[in-house]
């Protein structure tokens, strides 16, 4: 047993013995010198697979042994349930492990009962909103991946929330694990954190580039990896890997490309190289895999993925199913899959070392930049440090790729010699800094501008920072929309201004919304409470029609402006045959626009040809959008207003029961794509329906409007289908066959004829019986009907 360890749960230093940890590796032995096993806050930047994760379970195990409770904060959900999964091998030692994952908007009390918890920091800043008890009760708190407080999207998440976590509990411990950065420092003195820093790692990883017929090495060694005319270098590097055997094995590659449909092409190509060199074993394996990803999905991702599967070489990108990532991710683990091609979204997730890490790409489109980017240091390190199996390989290799003896000389200095960016704070921007000043002040963190202020001291940003100004200012020009919109009151009278959420500031944190997408949907809901209550403008303005107005806004000189009638009292009404008193259509497709085109939703590009079908698609279907149509005139505003209209239509798609391969080829998007859209409509809607409640007007119609909406997201049905595809295991295709042969609703299943249940269900026994049985059938079993009965039963 490591002898430096003591103060954690008996039986805990056996077990690791027993796993193969004969003793520390030095930065963890570091660690527990800088006291992270007593209580002490510590940063450590260390490389990839150097045993942060014992860095962690030390500090956690031993904060346990003393009575606390832990908190382990990951950066993506996958990530959670396989930290959950491996910190449950301790609870054979009585140690309590819980991961929150699911709905933002819950409070996670069952999770008081557990020593260890993990979860995002959107559902940690999320359980904070909401109230969760046992925050107080933290003591220890680990931050994995801690430089990721540089992602201008998520960071500003975290850094709010362990400032607001160490703010609950001044006493916290907090470790925080870092990837080798170029200012761990500051991070340690943003934590009051002891620093850890090293560049040990326990198997050799040998970083080079390859260029004409030989990797060159940083080390100065070369080996030499002879390429044929017209071979790729790729496949060629990939193929010397499998045929370098070390204790009787080859050795398997992660290869690097830039986009979804490069990685896609990429292990298409290397199935050449991977399917040659596969024993009969493996592929008979391989084999199976490929019909299970194929049976799970209907689509050309799934089915594409399962032809390079079946032949060793795998694709992994966010458009992938998350099942079908994991499948890959383990075979790979299990050295049946040889290669996978993979976006730099993997280099960042989960464990899935390889001998040879190839980054083929190191150049990715930018959009905001405007064409190809170099990846940063970091990113790129990331990508290597993946190279290197420990306890399998006997060394990892990176080899970025040339194909010039300058583009060879650049890599070397761009990537190789160069030592990572500095991590920056991404705070002091109105999207972050929107909605953690909402919650800030809605969980009570601050009543006032000058408290609000002295709060967000405790960030990194205001540890960085040497423009005192500028955090101020934008938290000023935050606070002046939250007020316009009514999520906050302000009162000046006194020293400090005084800040108060007010009732619906507190609903939106809590379901943690950004305020924009809450602003976006009240507008939209009260276009229809105005409207049907008959108020505002006639009824002109339900139907939305766009009607000419005079050049009134001197935006467009000369052009005049379209806007939605209503808005100009002197508008002229035309084309409506509506009266007056006519409440609005709220239909599925307007209501899935209005969430589609908040900042929450994550957006669709036009493509070319896209802008003519959804403008017409925009007039043809114009009564049933909610609030304002911005002109054709904003060019921005109305491209990014049909963009969201595309999201929309792929959800009324979803709805309307399109078949998934359709839905993926007509919007040039992955199945994991719609799946995410899904998932993040149900919430919003969700969030609508709730909103809609305490919007002034808004009428109990509209409420069910879009419960019902969103319940046809969730099962991917039409109206009626809800009941059916309800019951588990049923699903949108299920339901409309057993719909089809006559059993409609779940009191159908309970009574129909079995026969034509199985015949609806293509003879599928086990299936048959599990649907019955959720459905509530006394007596599921299908024993009594045989078969040949079930077919011609069908037939009829
Ligand atoms: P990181 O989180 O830094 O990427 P991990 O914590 O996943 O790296 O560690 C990589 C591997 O090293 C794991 O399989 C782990 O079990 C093993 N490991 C960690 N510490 C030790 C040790 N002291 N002795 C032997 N193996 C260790």
């Amino acid at each position: 047993q490591p002898s430096s360890l003591s103060g954690l749960p008996a039986g805990v230093g056996e077990a690791l013995e027993a796993e193969g940890v004969a003793e520390l590796y030095p930065p963890q032995e570091a660690a527990v010198e800088a006291g992270v096993a007593d209580g002490e806050s510590l940063v450590a930047a260390v490389p990839t697979a150097s045993g942060k994760t014992l860095i962690a379970e030390l500090a956690m195990l031993s904060a346990v042994e003393r009575g606390g409770k832990a908190l382990y904060i990951v950066p993506l959900r996958a990530l959670a349930s396989e930290k959950k999964t491996e910190f449950e091998r301790w609870e054979e030692f009585g140690v309590t492990v819980g991961v929150s994952t699911g709905n933002y908007d819950s409070d996670g009390e069952w999770l008081a009962t557990r020593d260890i918890i993990v979860a995002t920091s959107e559902k940690v800043d999320s359980l904070i909103r909401n109230g969760a008890p046992w925050i107080d009760d933290l003591t220890c708190v680990v931050s994995d991946e801690v430089h990721l407080v540089d992602d201008p999207n998520r960071g500003p998440t975290l850094e709010v929330t362990l400032a607001k976590l160490r703010k609950v509990n001044p006493g916290l411990q907090t470790v925080a694990l870092s990837a080798t950065v170029g200012n761990a420092d500051v991070i340690a003195e943003w934590l009051d954190a002891e620093l850890v820093e090293s560049d040990w790692r326990p198997i050799d990883l040998r970083m080079g580039v390859h260029f004409g017929n030989a990797v060159d090495f940083v080390d100065g060694s070369k080996r030499e990896v002879p390429v044929e005319r017209g071979e790729d270098q790729t496949a060629r590097l990939v193929a010397d890997a499998l045929d370098t055997e070390e204790d009787g094995q080859g050795g398997s590659s992660l290869v690097f490309v830039n986009s979804r449909r490069n990685a896609e092409s990429s292990a298409r190509k290397l199935t050449d190289v991977t399917g040659s060199r596969l024993t009969d074993d493996e592929r008979d394996t391989l084999r199976e895999l490929a019909d299970e990803i194929r049976s799970g999905s209907d689509t050309d991702t799934a089915s594409d993925l399962a032809d390079a599967v079946e032949q060793g070489s795998a694709f992994h990108h966010a458009g992938l199913r998350s099942e079908d990532r994991a499948r890959v991710e383990d075979a790979f683990r299990d050295r049946l899959i040889k290669c996978i091609s993979a976006t730099p979204t993997l280099a960042a997730g989960v464990n899935t070392p390889a001998r040879r890490v190839i980054v083929r790409d190191w150049r990715r489109y930018d959009g905001e930049f405007g064409g190809m980017k170099p990846l940063d240091v970091l990113e790129v390190h990331q990508m290597c440090g993946r190279a290197g199996r420990p306890g399998l390989d006997p060394y990892g290799e990176a080899v970025l790729l040339a194909n010039d003896a300058d583009t060879k000389e650049e890599l070397f200095e761009r990537y190789l010699w160069a030592d990572p960016e500095p991590v920056r704070s991404k705070l002091a921007a109105e999207p972050a800094l929107r909605t953690h000043v909402l919650a800030t002040v809605a969980s009570g963190f601050a009543s006032t501008r000058d408290g609000l202020l002295s709060f967000l001291d405790n960030t990194l940003y205001a540890t960085q920072t040497d423009d005192e100004g500028r955090l101020a200012a934008v938290t000023d020009t935050v606070l002046d929309y939250l007020a316009v919109n009514d999520f906050i009151e302000r009162d000046r009278d006194g020293g400090s201004e005084s800040l108060t959420a007010t009732g619906i500031g507190h609903t939106v944190s809590r379901l943690y919304l950004d305020p924009m997408s809450a602003a976006e949907m009240i507008d939209g809901l009260r276009s229809v409470a105005r409207d049907a209550a008959g108020t505002g403008a006639a009824a002109g303005e339900a139907t939305g029609e766009f009607v000419r107005t005079g050049d009134d806004d001197g935006d467009e000189p000369g052009f005049g402006t379209y806007t939605r009638p209503g808005e100009e009292d002197s508008v002229e009404q035309e084309g409506t045959d509506k009266e007056p008193t006519d409440p609005p259509e709220v239909t599925p497709l307007g209501l899935y626009h209005l969430v589609s085109r908040t900042p929450d939703m994550y957006e669709l590009y036009l493509k070319s040809g896209d802008r003519e079908t959804y403008t017409e698609l925009c007039y043809e279907r114009e009564t049933e959008f909610l609030g304002d149509v911005p002109s054709e005139y904003e060019d921005v505003r109305f491209e990014d207003w049909l963009a969201s209209l595309k999201t929309a239509r792929l959800l009324e798609d979803w709805a309307n029961e399109v078949d998934e391969d359709r839905i993926t080829e007509r919007y040039g998007v992955g199945p994991g794509d719609i799946r995410g859209k899904v998932d993040t409509a149900e919430w919003l809607l969700r969030a609508a329906e709730t909103l809609a409640r305490d919007v002034e007007g808004v009428d109990g119609d509209v409420v069910v409007a879009v419960r019902e909406a969103r319940k046809r997201i969730e099962y991917g049905v039409r109206e009626e289908l809800l009941d059916l595809a309800g019951v588990r295991n049923v699903g949108r295709k299920r339901a409309r066959r057993l719909y089809e042969a006559g059993v409609e609703t779940r009191a159908d299943l309970r009574e129909a004829d079995k026969a034509v249940v199985l015949g609806a269900l293509r003879g599928r026994e086990r299936t048959a019986e599990r649907i019955l049985e959720h459905a509530g059938r006394e007596d599921p079993s299908m024993d009594d009907v045989r078969p040949d009965k079930s077919a011609s039963a069908a037939a009829t």
